[in-house]
């Protein structure tokens, strides 16, 4: 079998996403709302761009290295940090917004956005 089909989670869930974007990146777990990832493929082609997933899902330790809320949806798989430059943000927060995302939070000159389902 070649070496690239035997890379953990690199499946397709969808158009443009694979399993993998999401994975916590210490111990490659993974856990994805199937409502994040409808909401997330809506913005994608709302938007019009790629999506880089900067964090998807965190397993416990890794949250608290990142200095994550002690409840976040992160570890839920309801939550992605997603890659916008600061002078997208506001477009960017209405498509979310519109694609069903329950939670947004701009990170301006971070140039990211915390994306979240209920
Ligand atoms: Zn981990
Ligand atoms: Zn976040």
């Amino acid at each position: 079998m070649a070496k690239s089909m035997n890379r953990l989670n690199d499946i397709p869930v969808a158009e443009h996403f694979r399993l993998r974007e999401f994975e916590c990146p210490c111990c490659h777990c993974v856990r994805l709302s199937p409502v994040l990832l409808a909401c997330l493929v809506e913005l994608r082609r709302a938007w019009g761009k790629p999506i880089l997933i900067t964090s998807g899902y965190r397993c416990a330790a890794h949250n608290k290295r990142v200095k994550g809320a002690p409840r976040s949806l992160h570890m839920a798989g309801q939550a992605a940090d997603v890659a916008v430059p600061l002078n997208e943000q506001a477009v960017v927060e209405i498509l979310a917004r519109r694609a069903g995302m329950a939670m947004i939070i701009p990170y301006g000159r971070r140039n990211f956005m915390h994306l979240a389902v209920a």
